[in-house]
């Protein structure tokens, strides 16, 4: 784990010393790893691997390579350095999720070595945590390269839990233009910040719809039991007396897993083009864009899903989990696998200053592999 957290590997920066270290190091124990380089961004790449007979109905062992920035954070230690005290192991990515990658590498050479009968897999990619943008393509990647896997533990912390659901989303920004003229004479312009005020108040009685519908059985596994549309930004205006000529806010939809995100992109899409239909009426230049930020499918509990049992029976845990942010493994069901969340450490300590994974939760995370392994060997 210390080396992989030594490399910096920051979502916006590059991660291929990373990616040329796992590759070289699963080389010096004689397994070939295959990497996906992302065309739009030659400083990224994607790295999987296969273990074991030439066959389908791998486990797969899903981790990102990325994390999150530590700009402005007090840390008291460099967090590009793993330093254990009381018991916890600090440093940026240990927890989210550097400690579960580093179990992983771990198992797949672990399995190599000792020899399996069931095939595992190894899967890093790379901008998860800029909206989960970097694991499509890469499992469009692994398809016609490695033989299909059949259960996919992506290892978010989780604290050794199996988590079997959660939320999907998607985000926008959008870019409100008006017209601008004397506040006197406001009904000649068209004012961005109150074109767009429509938007996001139609957001407001959508939330206060859905919060008072009745919840789905899978619905009613999350708090809040319902699909809610947000905006964290806004920004726009001259002048006091202006009419705004400019208006930019994001907006976006965090869905529970059995409501269909297409249905939801419409919707919002339909709200802005009605808005600016109305704006066009008063002044045929205004006009409003709107870029797709991202987009990341939920993750539904599946009816006896091979990862979800398989993860049970490695953890002893019987519970029902479903956690609020989303994860890769919405995306590698959608791909048509059986997916879990299932991973060491808790996702408090997620992107904190000072972060940590417990010594205690990585042993547990060994042991989980160590089981794996045993498991595939048997
Ligand atoms: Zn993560």
């Amino acid at each position: 784990m210390t080396k992989l957290i030594s490399f910096p590997t920051i979502s916006r920066d590059t991660n291929l010393p990373l990616v040329d270290w796992v590759e070289e190091y699963l080389a010096s124990h004689g397994i070939e790893a295959h990497r996906w380089p992302d065309p739009d961004q030659p400083h990224k790449a994607a790295l999987f691997a296969h273990v074991g007979p030439w066959e389908e109905g791998a486990v797969v062992m899903s981790g990102h390579t990325d994390v999150v920035p530590v700009d402005g954070q007090p840390w008291d230690t460099d967090p590009f350095d793993v330093v254990e005290k009381d018991g916890k192991y600090f440093g940026r990515g240990t927890c989210d999720m550097k400690g579960f990658d580093a179990l992983a590498i771990w198992a797949l050479v672990e399995a190599h070595k000792r020899g399996v009968t069931q095939p595992l897999q190894l899967a890093l990619s790379f901008d998860e945590e800029v909206g989960c943008t970097g694991a499509p393509p890469m499992i469009e990647a692994m398809q016609p390269v490695l033989p299909k896997g059949s259960a996919v533990i992506v290892g978010e912390p989780s604290m050794m839990k199996t988590v079997t659901g959660h939320k999907g989303g998607q985000g926008f920004m959008v870019d409100v233009w008006g017209f601008e003229v004397h506040s006197s004479i406001m009904h000649t312009g068209v004012n961005a910040i109150m074109e767009a005020a429509k938007v996001i108040d139609w957001a407001n009685h959508v939330n206060a719809e859905e919060q008072a519908r009745t919840p789905s059985p899978i619905a009613a596994m999350f708090d809040p039991p319902w699909t809610s549309l947000h905006t964290g930004l806004i920004e726009g205006g001259t002048a006091q007396n202006i009419t705004a000529k400019h208006c930019t806010f994001d907006i976006g939809f965090r869905a529970v897993p059995d409501a269909e995100p297409k249905a939801w992109r419409d919707r919002i899409m339909d709200r802005i083009k009605s808005v600016e239909a109305d704006m066009q009426s008063v002044h045929p230049e205004a006009r409003i864009d709107v870029s797709e930020r991202f987009f990341v499918p939920g993750l539904r509990p599946e009816e006896d899903g091979v990862s979800e049992s398989l993860t049970r029976a490695l953890t002893g845990d019987n519970g029902t989990h479903v956690v609020s942010y989303g994860t890769e493994a919405g995306q590698f069901q959608a791909a048509g696998y059986s997916a879990v969340v299932c991973g060491p450490g808790d996702i408090a300590q997620a992107h904190q200053p000072n972060e940590f994974i417990t010594v205690a939760q990585f042993e547990a995370g060994h042991a989980f592999m160590n089981k794996l392994v045993d498991r595939l060997a048997a």
